[in-house]
């Protein structure tokens, strides 16, 4: 089976030995001594306000905050802090901060319900909360103690040094020690909480910085606007390697899309991490009309499935925009998979090569077996950057991790003869149309495509005498009179008969997750009861 492994083709970057104690901080400061940020560049800029900070006022905020982190509130190493708040100048500051104390940063969505957040706290334990005035409403009120960050407080205490604390007090930070709680999306089953270690960013950041290092150096470095949320496993790790790797990170609270669009002619943005609704969006948009957006380079898409003909047409639309696909997972800690490069970057509809510190299989899910190049199955992943494990929930880690350390994913993908990976779907998401396999992303990847369709999702429906049937959602273009027949034609020329869309239904928007993932159990709840609720 060993045969059968696929190892990546890139160059290793050079990692620590595991055994060395460091924190991530430790190791992102190692890398600013090396290369230091241009003094007077901007680290983290707000979009809204324009507020920001300079590496060395960045610098200055996460030592104070750090300090009084420990003397205030007496946070320590393996403490859990949980952040709840939208982005804002502050989240980066934080985040660097809880990390440089050895404590564990736990983020979660801003507008979780009380019941979400309390099954959330349940499961991580924290010992303090940073929230703002609107977001705490949701906390748990006496039983946790908060911090509001946008109170004169926590101002203080980013900007005023507490007592020093006694001389060894810090307790070393091992790499294996965990550095993040982050939630995976619960698009499928119960929310679970993946731990991942300073080890496991380490090993992605290293790859990023030999990246970097390899290619001719800028006049300026880049600026990112960070369009995907914070407490994402996306947008939080991006967060961290932003300041990394001495760029400038542009934050935004609530995405918007003429917002960002404004931040990007504002700020001179040159890449934007996003996912693929986004792509949709400004392909099919006006938004972007009469804005100047020729700073912009890149696109790096994840998160989500996007259709290689949204790809192509986005490419024509704004030629001088490169799209990067990656692949990735929360129990990942970021990026498994990339494309790099133009060459890289056209192959449409692959989601990269995998990364320098990964190896991967593809194994029938059925078999166990490990299946070679072209075949479609299970993508299992193995190095140092998957998680831990999940915290409370012994049943799932063993579920996901085999004791080899190879995760598996839950998608069913491939690799090219080149070794470029190709997401399929979520095993889980597969409609089972008599005894074939349907995966809907295929086909909303050709229903995106087409001009009088502005958005759209495929779930399953069930169907007495084939099972499951492809049903589609369909949000028109306005002024579209397009109807279910035409839809279904449109479909049907382009797949298999098994595959056809046998029944439509026409919606005002398709629910997504913050991460852009379609929630297709809302729409098959939608479908069968008349209501979207969860
Ligand atoms: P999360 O833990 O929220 O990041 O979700 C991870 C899941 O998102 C993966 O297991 C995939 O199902 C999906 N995903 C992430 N990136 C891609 C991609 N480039 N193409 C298709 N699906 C993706």
């Amino acid at each position: 089976h060993e045969t059968r492994t696929f190892h990546s083709l890139r160059s290793p970057a050079p990692l620590p030995p595991a055994s060395t104690p460091l924190s991530v901080t430790s190791y992102v400061s190692s890398l600013h001594l090396r290369r230091p940020p241009p003094p007077g560049l901007a680290a983290v800029i707000e979009s809204g306000t324009g507020r920001r900070l300079t590496y060395p006022e960045f610098a200055s905020r996460v030592e104070t905050l750090a300090g009084n982190l420990r003397s205030r509130l007496g946070l320590s190493k393996g403490d859990v802090a949980f952040v709840l708040a939208p982005a804002c100048l502050e989240i980066p500051v934080l985040y660097y901060a809880i990390l440089t104390v050895g404590a564990v940063v736990n983020p979660a969505n801003p507008i979780s319900t009380a019941t979400e957040i309390s099954r959330q706290i349940q499961l991580s334990r924290p010992v303090v909360a940073f929230a703002t005035s609107a977001s705490a409403r949701a906390l748990p009120g006496a039983a946790l103690r908060t911090v509001l960050i946008d109170s004169d407080e926590f101002r203080s205490m980013m900007m005023t040094r507490g007592a020093p604390s006694p001389i060894g007090s810090a307790a070393e930070i091992l790499q294996t020690d965990p550095a993040a709680i982050l939630y995976s999306s619960g698009t499928t089953g119960r929310v679970k909480a993946a731990v991942l270690t300073h080890r496991n960013f380490i090993s992605i950041t290293a790859g990023y910085v030999l990246r970097r290092d390899s290619e001719p150096e800028r006049a300026t470095p880049p600026v990112g606007l960070l369009t995907v949320p914070l407490f994402h496993v996306f947008g939080f790790y991006f967060s961290l390697k932003m300041v990394a790797l001495g760029e400038t990170a542009v934050v935004m609270g609530r995405f918007e899309m003429g917002a960002a669009l404004e931040a990007v002619e504002r700020f001179r943005v040159t890449y934007m991490p996003v996912s693929p609704p986004l792509v949709v969006a400004l392909l099919k948009s006006k938004d972007a009309e009469g804005r100047d957006l020729s700073s912009l380079e890149v696109v790096g898409c994840g998160g989500a499935p996007l259709g290689r003909d949204v790809a192509e047409r986005f490419a024509s639309k704004f030629p001088h925009v490169q799209i990067v696909q990656g692949y990735g997972l929360t129990e990942s800690g970021g990026g498994a998979t990339q494309t790099v490069g133009p060459e890289e970057n056209q192959r449409y509809g692959s989601a990269g090569r995998i990364e320098q510190h990964l190896e991967a299989k593809i194994v029938d899910p059925e078999t166990g077996e490990a299946l070679g190049p072209g075949q479609r199955g299970e993508l299992w992943l193995r190095g140092p950057s998957i998680m831990q494990g999940y915290l409370g929930d012994a049943e799932s880690t063993n579920t996901a991790l085999n004791p080899e350390g190879w995760l598996k994913t839950g998608d069913l993908c491939y690799f090219d003869q080149d070794g470029f990976l190709f997401v399929v779907d979520r095993l889980k998401e597969l409609i089972k149309y008599k005894a074939y396999q349907v995966p809907p992303a295929e086909l909303e990847h050709i229903l995106q495509a087409h001009p009088e369709i502005a958005d759209a999702a495929v779930v399953p429906y069930p169907d007495e005498e084939s099972g499951q049937i492809p049903m589609a959602y369909i949000v028109r273009q306005p002024g579209s009179t397009l109807d279910e027949k035409k839809v279904i034609d449109y479909v049907a020329k382009q797949v298999a008969p098994y595959k056809k869309i046998r029944r439509v239904s026409f919606i005002n928007a398709i629910p997504k997750s913050p991460a852009g993932k379609i929630l297709r159990r809302d729409l098959v709840n939608l479908a069968l009861s008349g209501t979207l609720s969860r």
